[in-house]
């Protein structure tokens, strides 16, 4: 039951052939095909015919005459937990054209799924959901952030919870194995538990090991666990974030074609921006964030220990080509909110301390022993985002969340991916054709995480659709100015409701959870079998 989608009938025709008709439009069909031209009509939430329907009636009837007609976009890559829940109807994707979101992502989702789900249901969801059961969550559930291998026994419970996780819904595993505690474990340790994931149909979704010096193996990491298990392996936001190595991405994609010519499943997604996001912590060897806050505070007030993670920290630095910390912006910091914009170069002259890296690795101190901050990194080369772009299977990912307009200084990819690769890479750059981009954005996704009747323009599909003028779509969220919603989307259709009209909100929302075994997954084969 949709009440709010009432409203929007109320003005029915009764008797009419569809809910709602789209004539004229160029349909771009989400799998990469030319456009064709033909009109698109939906009916309970699915798309009832395509074609000339001239002598058919509709409830509502939209002219895309000049328009694109397409699928809705697919993020299989955002973190939207804790967020959707203040901004239910998602405005900053669906203004983006997103119609579909899957989370979970990075190794960090909700535990309990079935509650979080039946949470999300009363929402008022105005985008669909779907979730990654992430190996951080259940290792942290399991063993805290002990820096040590699993034993066998924490293996077998951290495979029950994946294996409830995936029977509530889940539609894979995720890791991020740069994070704290996923960082401590091996790479046995990821192949069981998503075999757990496995057994019923899930996809494998890695932030990998390394970004940068050690890319190609975590490449392999990851690629051992797509052979090991038999699932889909998504490698997430691939990129190359060392300065020094800046170019590498020919290697690393090479890599990833070589795998996929020997028979493994493997692509990749990427947010189009030269900026990273992330938490603080990660300036830190891994090490010295183990065992929980207490611990962490303790290591960073001995005088010992607190030199020794700077020294390493020190290391680090020139590894990944940085000068100083220049290149690390803070985006949200509750300790001091004028911290917020500011590099952590600016924010230790701020603290009236002198200009230099042992000064900065200070202030990093401060504000992760107040808490931590979320960061954007000035990590990549434009060319290597450019080639990565260019690779037919990188499908376009986020890799954000659900804003609350105007709070913080966040990443801008939350708002304005899609967008972006559409007026930048389409029609600014040119090196994506209109039909391709939205592929990478509708079919090849969709494809990966096995949403069997979404991301195409098919009849008997889901009704996820949006009508856009391809030279006006343009994203508006920068660095400087984050808060900008996405414009050029004149309709967009969640499951056969009309949530924007001519450009606006209507109040109707059709977005749902999506949970695995149902509401267009395939069903699970080794389910069946059991
Ligand atoms: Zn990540």
């Amino acid at each position: 039951m949709r009440p709010l989608a009432l409203l929007f009938v109320s003005v029915a025709l009764f008797g009419a052939d569809y809910g709602v008709l789209i004539r004229n439009g160029r349909v771009v069909d989400g799998t990469g095909n030319p456009w064709f031209r033909a009109d698109v009509a939906v009916k309970d939430g699915r798309i009832a015919a395509i074609g000339s329907l001239a002598d058919k009636t509709a409830e509502k009837v939209i002219d895309a005459e000049g328009r694109i007609v397409s699928p809705g976009f697919i993020d299989v890559h955002t973190h939207i937990e804790g967020d959707v829940e203040k901004v239910p109807r998602a405005d900053n994707y669906v203004r983006d054209g997103v119609t579909t979101v899957i989370t979970g992502n990075c190794g960090g989702s909700e535990l309990k799924l079935a509650d979080w789900f039946s949470k999300l249901d009363k929402l008022g969801l105005g985008i669909n959901v779907a979730s990654l059961i992430g190996h951080n969550t259940v290792r942290a559930e399991v063993m805290g952030t002990a820096n040590r291998p699993a034993t066998a026994a924490e293996i077998g419970r951290m495979q029950a919870l994946v294996d409830k996780a995936m029977t509530e819904g889940a539609v894979g595993f995720s890791t991020g194995l740069i994070y704290i505690p996923g960082t401590y474990s091996n790479t046995e340790e990821v192949v069981a538990l998503a075999r757990a994931a496995a057994k019923h149909n899930g996809s494998y979704a890695s932030h990998m090991r390394d970004e940068g010096e050690h890319v190609l193996q975590a490449i392999t990491e990851a690629v051992t666990v797509g052979r090991e298990t038999g699932m889909p392996v998504e490698l997430s936001h691939f990129k190359i974030d060392n300065r020094r190595l800046w170019g590498m991405s020919d290697m690393s994609l090479a890599l990833v074609e070589k795998f996929r010519r020997e028979g493994v499943d493997v692509v990749v997604d990427q947010y189009p921006y030269d900026r990273a996001s992330t938490n603080l912590g990660i300036t830190l060897p891994s090490w010295a964030l183990a065992d929980g806050r207490e611990k962490v505070s303790e290591r960073l007030t001995n005088p010992e220990s607190r030199a020794k993670i700077a020294h390493e920290m020190q290391e680090m630095l020139v590894n990944l080509g940085h000068p100083d910390y220049s290149y690390a912006t803070v985006a949200a910091f509750s300790g001091n909110k004028a911290y917020e914009g500011k590099t952590i170069s600016e924010i230790n002259v701020m603290k009236g301390r002198p200009k230099n890296v042992s000064s900065e690795i200070e202030t990093i101190f401060d504000l992760i022993l107040q808490g931590g901050a979320h960061m954007v990194y000035h990590s990549m080369g434009d060319a290597d985002v450019e080639r990565i772009i260019r690779y037919p299977n990188t499908a376009v990912a986020s890799d954000g969340g659900v804003r609350v307009f105007g709070s913080g200084i966040p990443h801008p990819r939350s708002y304005g991916t899609n967008a972006r690769v559409l007026a930048e890479y389409v029609n600014r750059r040119g090196v994506l054709m209109l039909e391709d981009a939205v592929r990478r954005m509708t079919s090849l996704p969709a494809r990966t995480f096995h949403l069997r009747d979404r991301g195409v323009v098919r009849e008997g599909a889901a009704a996820d659709l949006l009508v856009f003028d391809p030279a006006r779509v343009k994203d508006r969220a920068t660095h400087e100015d984050p808060h900008g919603y996405s414009t050029g989307s004149d309709y967009v259709i969640v499951n056969g409701i009309v949530e924007i009209e001519n450009g606006e909100f209507t109040p109707a929302r059709g977005g749902a959870v999506l949970r695995s075994g149902s509401a267009g997954q395939q069903p699970a084969p080794a389910r069946a079998s059991q």
